[in-house]
């Protein structure tokens, strides 16, 4: 069972899902850092990518749909998948669960909740570790957040009624969120 990973920038979802891929052994899609990737190369496509991501908007439907199909395509079959970062909006998710239905993949889906304003604070301490462009001004943390709460609020809300979705709450400490997360696992896969 591959797992949808959902949580408002800063709700420290990429590093619990890390840590999720190591001891469970799932495979890791991340829609930010292929992007990133992509970014790095400097081609072409990755000068579109960067003037996005830069800027906090997201990147072209077409572009990261082919980006996590080929993705998914090219992991070993057999292994779960973690996403993280996909689907982000209503037309993702119409493609997202088309994909998997195609490839035969069944998924749960998990939200780390965290007030924003928690978020916005974590972030800028991040910042100054990991020195990602966007992560350093405000405004475009709060732009990133704002596409957060309008286009994947309502692609958790519709996977909600479909029953995939479990909450955990992420305004504790690193070990009490992983923890958490572990037990929702496992609670998932009974
Ligand atoms: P993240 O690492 O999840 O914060 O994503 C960083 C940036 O990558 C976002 O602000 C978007 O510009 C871009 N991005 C990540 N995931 C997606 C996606 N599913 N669709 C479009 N753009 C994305």
């Amino acid at each position: 069972m591959d797992l949808v990973f959902f949580g408002i920038q800063g709700s420290g979802k990429g590093t619990q899902a890390k840590r999720l891929c190591q001891e469970f052994g799932f495979e890791y899609f991340e829609a930010g850092g292929e992007l990133r990737k992509i970014k790095a190369s400097g081609s072409d496509l990755g000068k579109t990518v960067a003037s996005y991501i830069d800027v906090g908007k997201l990147v072209p439907h077409e572009i990261i749909m082919q980006v996590c199909e080929e993705a998914i395509r090219a992991k070993d079959p057999t292994r779960p998948i973690l996403f993280d970062g996909i689907p982000r909006d209503a037309d993702q998710q119409r493609d997202f669960d088309r994909i998997m239905a195609t490839l035969g993949r069944d998924f749960r889906c998990i939200e780390i909740t965290l007030d924003p304003e928690v978020g916005v604070q974590r972030i800028k301490g991040r910042a100054k570790v990991e020195g990602r462009k966007d992560d350093v001004d405000e405004a475009t943390i709060r732009k990133r957040m704002g596409t957060f709460l309008e286009k994947t609020r309502p692609v958790i809300e519709n996977y909600r009624k479909q029953g995939k979705v479990t909450n955990v709450d992420g305004d504790r400490s690193v070990e009490e969120v992983y923890e958490d997360l572990k037990q929702s696992l496992m609670d998932i896969e009974k």
